[in-house]
């Protein structure tokens, strides 16, 4: 049975466990618990689990490779690892605080890593420091758009952000691959591959208890970003997004879901459509602010409502430009290159 409070704002359920003291671990289903783990940053947790197997546990995402993170894991060692150690690691998907700390961990308690073959690529990919022409090449995709003054995202751009907080590649034992199952203590999970935030995602769903884990896909309380960009390997990921969205939409209604932030909660056809109905409504804004050519960074302040700086602009850009592209490909906004390289939409005749 699952205790769910209802709350009226919300057509979700959140599950009525509170989450786990650092160092300790809650459970959330049979066979699965529950990890809070800190990140220095807005965000300031991630959600990691536990599922039962061979006597010890198979770690779900890893953490942020900090001092913090690393004290946080030296900690969980003593308090719970101790008891149910680790047998296996599963990566979600690339971003920092879900694959940061897999190779110190991996070095730490020799066990096996998963990881879908693009996850790894992209890792491998991002460890790797750019070239002069690489960064170059990426300024000038954000200036063709329309962004004057790149400095204050700067190491975002040239991958120093991501070295800074990832331990190193993870030797890769296994990719898993879309509908794909594994058993683990005679549970069968299946993965899901969900494109759109990041490519090569990863969903963990169990039928017949009902439980899906589901990264950065799907989120409780806040849109997952979906950027474009220059140099990835996924020309639409507003299209991939919004596709793997449909296919979560579509399992059993009362499927607990275990999100990397915020709380556990049930509803995710509810959530699923909540998120296609924020893009939607972002793409009817744009349609609306590009009956006169725009850039894509005159248009953040019809998406976004305060003014972004650093980080967050470069994530932003991003969001501007996947929602552009997706209604250029589509044929609903014409993409427009002017004798300097700019590029501006404007509604399609
Ligand atoms: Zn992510």
């Amino acid at each position: 049975m699952r205790a769910v409070s209802d709350l009226a704002s919300t057509p979700i359920s959140y599950l009525q466990v509170p989450p786990p003291e650092p160092g300790g671990i809650a459970r959330v289903s049979d066979g699965v618990h529950w990890i809070r783990f800190p990140l220095p940053m807005d965000l300031d947790h991630i959600n990691l689990w536990l599922l039962d197997h061979d006597g010890g546990s198979v770690l779900i995402d890893t953490g942020l490779a900090t001092d913090i993170g690393r004290a946080a894991w030296e900690r969980l060692e003593q308090q719970v690892l101790a008891a149910r150690p680790l047998r296996l690691i599963v990566l979600t998907h690339l971003h920092p605080d879900h694959a940061g700390l897999a190779a110190w961990l991996q070095g730490r308690h020799r066990v096996p890593v998963w990881a879908s073959r693009e996850t790894e690529r992209q890792i491998r990919q991002l460890l790797e420091p750019l070239t002069d022409e690489q960064i170059a090449a990426r300024h000038a995709f954000f200036h063709s758009h329309g962004v004057a003054d790149l400095g204050s995202f700067g190491a975002s751009l040239s991958g120093e952000r991501y070295r800074a907080v990832v331990s190193g590649l993870p030797q890769i034992a296994h990719h898993p691959q879309e509908g794909e199952e594994v058993s683990w203590d005679g549970t069968r999970w299946r993965w899901l591959e969900t494109d759109g935030h990041a490519t090569g995602h990863l969903c963990l769903h169990e039928p017949s208890r009902r439980v899906l884990i589901t990264g950065d896909q799907i989120l409780p309380a806040i849109s997952p970003n979906v950027s474009a960009s220059g140099w990835s390997t996924d020309a639409n990921p507003l299209d991939s997004y919004l596709r793997s969205l449909e296919r979560l939409a579509d399992l059993d209604p009362a499927t607990l879901v275990l999100p990397s932030h915020g709380r556990p909660f049930v509803g995710v056809r509810e959530r699923a459509h909540e998120l296609r109905a924020h893009h939607l409504r972002h793409l009817d804004q744009l349609l609306e602010a590009c009956r006169e050519p725009r850039t894509a960074s005159e248009t953040l302040r019809v998406l976004f409502k305060r003014t972004l700086v650093g980080f967050h602009l470069y994530l932003a850009m991003g969001e501007a430009i996947a929602h552009l592209e997706y209604l250029a490909r589509a044929g609903r906004l014409a993409r427009i290159t002017d004798d300097r390289g700019t590029i501006r939409y404007a509604r399609a005749a």
